[in-house]
This record gives structure tokens, sequence and C-alpha cells, in this order.
């Protein structure tokens, strides 16, 4: 798969590569360098990069890119879905309103808190008892929201979680998990290297000192 840069790789086999660059160039979303903090409160992971999803999801005709291709992926693989299940993140929602619009699809939003972590309940839409699910995140930099915890809330609302997609995966050991349990089921469009650390024994902090909220990424302007 093509390099987009650095520690970035092209993931879809059917996302123009020349799209998926003028992404990367113009939204300047992926910062490789630093050390991040994500959730950003004392629990959270030490994040050796981050990709920040917002400054993509700014942009109408990437937004209409990535709906495009998520679509046509769900369709190459025969994947039948009643609701796209995604958390309540602004960015993520505008993604997810697209994606559900094109497929012709209900949505439904779990929520979200400012840290980024996830709250306890279905905010907004619904999850009939019985449905199929499309679990969807613009980023999953550790694997854990679109490989465990978006699938549980999905059980715990009486529905079944029959695939996952994200715009962009992480490196982290659930991501290649969730690849391998879920195969041609988990749509990615870029994988983006990024290592991830427990708070404690993090090896960036003694390096770098602590590290910097993700949030603070947040409203910055493009380099
Ligand atoms: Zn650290």
């Amino acid at each position: 798969m093509a390099s987009l840069g650095e520690r970035l790789t092209a993931a879809s086999e059917t996302f123009l590569v020349d799209r998926l660059e003028t992404i990367v160039r113009d939204a300047r979303p992926f910062h490789p360098e630093g050390h991040y903090l994500y959730p950003a409160d004392e629990r959270g992971n030490h994040l050796q990069g981050y990709f920040l999803i917002e400054p993509v999801a700014a942009n109408p005709d990437f937004v209409e890119w990535i709906a495009e291709d998520v679509v046509s992926w769900a369709e190459e693989k025969g994947i039948e879905f009643d609701v796209l299940f995604a958390p309540a993140h602004p960015a993520v929602k505008i993604l997810a309103q697209e994606i559900a619009d094109a497929a012709g699809r209900r949505v439904a939003y779990w929520e979200y808190l400012p840290s980024g972590r996830f709250g306890e309940r279905l905010v907004e839409g619904r999850v009939a008892a019985g449905s199929k699910a499309l679990v969807f995140n613009g980023v999953s930099h550790t694997g854990r929201c679109v490989g465990q915890r978006l699938p549980e809330f999905v059980e715990r609302l009486g529905a079944t979680s029959v695939a996952a997609a994200v715009f962009v995966k992480g490196s982290a050991p659930k991501v290649a998990e969730t690849e391998q349990r879920l195969g041609d089921r988990f749509y990615s469009a870029v994988r983006a290297e990024v290592p991830v650390f427990a708070p404690e024994g993090c090896p960036l902090c003694a390096r770098m000192g602590p590290p910097v909220p993700w949030t603070a990424l947040l409203g910055r302007e493009p380099a």
C-alpha cells in the first residue's frame, strides 16, 4: 500500500491515493512528533503521535470522499446493516451522518465526553433490539473503540455489531487483533504508526516530560 508520508500508509484498495494525499497535505491532521494524552484525563494513554479528525471533517469534499469509500466497501463486501453506530464526537458525527445518508441507513450516537472518553448511554437516534449495526469512528489509535467498546454498547442495546469502520487505524495490538478477528469486515482508509503506552512505564515521559492533552491540538492553525 502507498505511503502517505511519515508513518502514514494507505489502507483501502479503493480510496484514490491522490485523494488521501490531498487530505493529509491540506488538512494536516497528523502530528507524528510529540507525546499526547488520550483520553485527556489522568487515566489516559500516552501516544507517540496523534491523528486529529477535526480538520478532515471540516472539509466537505473530504467528508464526501470518505463516505463514498466506506459505502463502496460495505457494498462490495456485502455488509448488511440497519444502523451506523458512532460516538457523538462532533467531528465524527459529520462523517457518520454523511456515510449513513450515502448508505440510506439510520445513525445512532453513543455519549462522548470532551476528554475523548465514552459515556454510558445512547444520546441520539435509536438502535432497535435485534438490529445489525456497523460501528464507526473517525480514528482508532488504540483499536479499543471499534474493536471492543462500541460493539459492547451495541450488544447492551440488544443489537448485533456486524462490522467496523474507521477512517484511520493506529498500530496498537488491539488494532491487529481486530484486523484478524474481522478480516474484510473491518474497514480503514489509512494506517497511522502511533505507539501507545500505558501512563505508568511510558518511555516518552522520561525523555519528553508529561504528555500534551490531545485536545491542545484542537483549533490550532495548520503549520
Ligand atoms: Zn508518557
